[in-house]
């Protein structure tokens, strides 16, 4: 690190601590940005700022929004009989690209895990419970991805919700398009076997 000037220095050293970006990027990223147009560095600089300054959680939904409620809970087309349980914001943006789904969501933000001491009060249960006595709900489909921490998760929130007589799904998980059979592991095919339907 002595190598580089001090202000050099430190932007890597923020930038080498985003998701999947290595020391080498890091190092790459700053040159770039130091190369930059002054106004252009000046407008990622404030984006970050910006959208760490307005941005927030819904206080029904947990979504990430800059207005609240989020612009989905505030759809008056949408059916609000049913809730989707997500782990994290950026799943709300995957579900809603399927056009599929045309209720409204949960955000939990992250999943149990006992390994990296997150407890149910870590993540966003609580919150969908309260919304479950303010709503009329009649369905929560659990979109929580299928690792071990998913599952646990989903089985945790469905235990919760079974005294409460709310009608509580999972979503199917097995084998993706354009997938092939032979290298997929166990529990994907065995999940993909027991989801199977009749022709
Ligand atoms: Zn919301």
């Amino acid at each position: 690190m002595d190598y580089y000037a001090l202000p050099i220095a430190n932007l890597i050293e923020q930038l080498s601590k985003l998701p999947g970006i290595g020391r080498k990027t890091a190092q790459r990223l700053s040159f770039y940005i130091l190369e930059m147009d002054p106004l252009e560095a000046e407008k990622l600089a404030v984006a970050i700022t910006d959208a760490k300054e307005k941005v927030h959680y819904c206080s029904v939904c947990c979504n990430l929004t800059d207005g609240d409620p989020c612009h989905i809970c505030r759809d008056d087309k949408r059916d609000k009989s049913t809730i989707c349980v997500v782990e994290g914001a950026k799943d709300i943006i995957a579900m809603e690209k399927t056009r599929e789904f045309k209720g409204l969501y949960h955000v939990l933000h992250g999943t149990i895990s006992p390994m990296e001491n997150i407890g149910p009060n870590e993540i966003k249960i609580k919150e969908l419970l309260n919304r479950l006595s303010n709503e009329e709900v009649e369905e929560i489909i659990l979109a929580i991805n299928p690792t071990v921490e998913g599952e646990a998760t989903a089985l945790y929130i469905a235990k919760l919700l079974k005294p409460l007589g709310i009608k509580t799904t999972r979503i199917a998980h097995g084998i993706p398009v354009g997938g092939d059979l032979e290298y997929f592991d166990e529990i994907t095919l065995s999940r993909a076997m027991e989801n199977r339907r009749e022709l």
